[in-house]
This record gives structure tokens, C-alpha cells and sequence, in this order.
């Protein structure tokens, strides 16, 4: 193999820059359109923050009524009452109060604060996830006129690693996870147990390029992407196939 042979050019990664601060009602699909062309097979990274602004996702920690249970919590862990009612009123379980909120959203995602955000939002003012990203990022897909895939992005902590990382709370076009399962490995046996989660690696390098912060960058295009359209529909875990979160409850 020639040296040019024996490279593959494979991946573009595009960073948009000049979205402006994202308002209620805001048309993410049409305001990124004015910003980049699409083509099919484009694979589109929004910032979940741009996405719940647009989708009118604030809330006053005022208008929260704090439970004692909320209360409880609150001065465990020296958070604002309101703010851990707010976590609990997006959950459907609760995996730890202590040392932080690690919380099942409605929509599947486990995270802590239930994704949450107090920065880049405003005084007294907090940032709920999108309430079902993957149908907010399907309605962006099918806007975008192109065959393209969406993901949806939000930076988390992850258990036994230092450090966030993107990960994908909702997609759309793509499938969740490749099933590598009964491909053969380079001496021919094959793999029994391999699922890979695409949208979450893919997610990881978004959330890379998008930056924190101050940097104004919540939308990422990768052209040249192989990825799955087909398949397993979900990187969150079945609670029943879950062995870590039955280990959680006290
Ligand atoms: P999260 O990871 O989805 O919680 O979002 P972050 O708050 O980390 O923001 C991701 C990126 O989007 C950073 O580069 C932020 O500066 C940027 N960002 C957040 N909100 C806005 C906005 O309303 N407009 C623009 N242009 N950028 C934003
Ligand atoms: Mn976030
Ligand atoms: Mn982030």
C-alpha cells in the first residue's frame, strides 16, 4: 500500500458560529439552515441548551413550592429547595440524593440534576432539558429538507471517570447503537456482545468542538460520517437488563 493509499479521508467536522442567543420560539432547524448547507448524510450536533431555549424550557425557581422531601434533600447537600423540586418534578426515579441529585428524566436519561442548567440562562432562572428530545430532534430532521441525521447533546459527568463528556439525549435519523453482534473479528470468530453507542461517541466529539461556556458554538455538522440509520433505537439502559441501578437502591 502507497502512502496516500493507506490514508482513508474520512470525517469533516464543521463548527457553526453566528447563531445568536437562542429565545422561545426560536426555529433552531431554520436559523442553522441560514448558517450552513446541509447535504444528505450530513449529521447535524445541537447543544440541548439551544434546543429547551427555543422550546421555552426557563423557569423561575420561584415558582417552585418545595416539598418537605425537596426540602430534606435541599439541606443535605446545600442546594437551593427550589432547585432540587425542580429536579424531582423531572424525574421518574431517584438513584442518589447525596452527594448530588442523580435522577431517571421522564424521557429516559439518567443524569445529575436531570440535566438542569444554571449557566448561560439568567438570575433566577433555570433550564430544563427538552421535554422528549428525540422528538424535538426529529421535527429539527424534518426541517432540515436534507437526509440528515440530529443528535441532540448534553455535557455529563460519567460514574468511574474524571471529567464530563458529551453524551446524546436525543436523536433522530441515526440508529442509537450498532450491533457488531455475529461480525467476525480479523481472525474470523465472532463477536457476541458488542453494541456500540454511536450517538454518545459521536455526541463526545461534538460536545468537544462545541465547547462550555462562553464560546456561543451549540451547533456541530459532521460530513463523511459512516453511521447506522437502522437498528436499536435507545442508548438508555432497560431497567431490567440494568445491574448497576438495582446495586443503588438503599
Ligand atoms: P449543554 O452542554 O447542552 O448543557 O450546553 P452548554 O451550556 O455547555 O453550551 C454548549 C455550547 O453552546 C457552548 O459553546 C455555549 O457557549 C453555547 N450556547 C449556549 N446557549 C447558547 C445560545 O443561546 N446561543 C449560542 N449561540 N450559543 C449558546
Ligand atoms: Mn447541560
Ligand atoms: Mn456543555
Amino acid at each position: 500500500m502507497s502512502a496516500s493509499e493507506a490514508i482513508l479521508p474520512s470525517l469533516q467536522g464543521y463548527v457553526i458560529r453566528g447563531l445568536p442567543i437562542i429565545k422561545p420560539g426560536d426555529d433552531i432547524a431554520s436559523l442553522v439552515k441560514s448558517l450552513f448547507e446541509f447535504q444528505d448524510g450530513d449529521v447535524l450536533c445541537l447543544a440541548s441548551t439551544i434546543v429547551a431555549k427555543s422550546e421555552g424550557r426557563f423557569r423561575d425557581l420561584g415558582s417552585y413550592e418545595p416539598t418537605a422531601r425537596a426540602a430534606d434533600i435541599a439541606s443535605s447537600i446545600g442546594k437551593d429547595p427550589s432547585f432540587v423540586q425542580a429536579v424531582l418534578n423531572e424525574s421518574v426515579d431517584v438513584l442518589l440524593e447525596k452527594p448530588f441529585l442523580l435522577v431517571k428524566t421522564r424521557f429516559g436519561h439518567t443524569g445529575v440534576n436531570a440535566g438542569i442548567d444554571q449557566s448561560n440562562v439568567g438570575d433566577g432562572l433555570i433550564l430544563l432539558l427538552p421535554e422528549d428530545p428525540k422528538k424535538s430532534a426529529e421535527e429539527i430532521r424534518a426541517s432540515l429538507e436534507k437526509d440528515c441525521a440530529v443528535i441532540i447533546t448534553d455535557t455529563c459527568g460519567r460514574p468511574f471517570r474524571f471529567g464530563v463528556a458529551g453524551v446524546a439525549v436525543g436523536w433522530a435519523g441515526i440508529a442509537a447503537v450498532r450491533d457488531w453482534r455475529g461480525e467476525r473479528d480479523l481472525l474470523g470468530k465472532a463477536l457476541e456482545i458488542t453494541l456500540e453507542a454511536v450517538v454518545d461517541e459521536i455526541a463526545g466529539f461534538a460536545n468537544l468542538l462545541m465547547g462550555e461556556a462562553g464560546d456561543g458554538t451549540p451547533a456541530v455538522v459532521f460530513r463523511g460520517l459512516r453511521y447506522p440509520r437502522f437498528g436499536e433505537q435507545s442508548v438508555f439502559m432497560p431497567e431490567e437488563m440494568d445491574v448497576i441501578r438495582p446495586l443503588m437502591r438503599r
